[in-house]
């Protein structure tokens, strides 16, 4: 991972064939070819990975995926393994995604996910935050519970392969009840990397990556973009060529 901002497209279980998973790939290819100061990935449904793989080109744009199982491999019917992912053509997997705890995901086996897509050589975007904000800062300590735990026993050399994505689950999708303020983004960016600084006793906080995930788009991406986050993850505007292409254009130039 380089030291430009990262800008991830979760597609989730979108769009429904694989025709238009190539066209909306090829057109966010086009959108970004003078864009030199992004790093771009794409993560389409698990199936669409291998055909997508043969439209790559270059380094600017890399594939992700968005789950993967705990264990890698045997009598799991229907489970995609850390490695199928990496021979299928992903370079990333988001885990810990707010749906699929809401589906029953625990703090232990995102746990296990994520050491055994560290061990497959995939870079993780671990996905944190509260369900609800707390006057009195609770939500400070949910995220860093959140964290310890899928980072138990997880050891400091792999931190260059990690990004936390912080996605407060009140901001996320179409129904979403507030937005984020700069302000609010700021105060848990710089509370994550503190968390992890001192998990891993590091000097420097530019050591630690941090997304930032919750109806992200062209139109409020300047306000977020003046904080320390160090990319964004993005959902329903992602798979809108011309949305995201303003997106992509926007972090690129700032
Ligand atoms: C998400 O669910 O990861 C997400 C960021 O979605 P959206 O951008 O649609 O809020």
């Amino acid at each position: 991972m380089s030291n430009k901002k990262i800008i991830v497209a979760n597609w989730k279980m979108n769009p429904t064939t694989l025709r238009e998973a190539k066209s909306i790939f090829s057109g966010i290819k086009k959108q970004v070819l003078n864009l030199r100061n992004i790093e771009i990935v794409i993560c389409p449904p698990a199936v669409y990975l291998g055909e997508i793989k043969k439209l790559l080109s270059g380094k600017k744009i890399s594939l992700g995926a968005q789950n993967c199982f705990e264990e890698e491999k045997g009598a799991w019917t229907g489970k995609i393994s850390p490695e199928m992912l990496k021979t299928s053509g992903a370079k990333f997997v988001i885990l810990g995604h707010s749906e699929n705890r809401k589906e029953g995901e625990d703090n232990e086996t995102i746990n296990q996910k994520i050491k055994l897509a560290l061990k497959n050589d995939l870079n993780v975007i671990v996905c944190v935050g509260e369900k609800e904000r707390d006057k009195e800062g609770g939500h400070f300590v949910y995220i860093k519970e959140q964290i310890l735990d899928a980072l138990l026993n997880i050891r400091k050399n792999y931190l260059k392969n990690i990004l936390i994505a912080y996605e407060p689950v009140w901001a996320i999708g179409k129904d979403a009840t507030d937005d984020i303020t700069k302000k609010q983004l700021q105060e848990v960016v710089v509370f994550i990397k503190k968390v992890l600084v001192e998990k891993y006793n590091i000097k420097d906080f530019k050591d630690v990556k941090i997304l930032y995930g919750g109806s992200v788009n062209y139109k409020n991406i300047e306000e977020l973009v003046s904080t320390d986050a160090n990319g964004y993850l993005v959902g329903r505007d992602s798979l809108n060529v011309d949305k995201f292409g303003k997106l992509l254009q926007i972090v690129n130039e700032i």
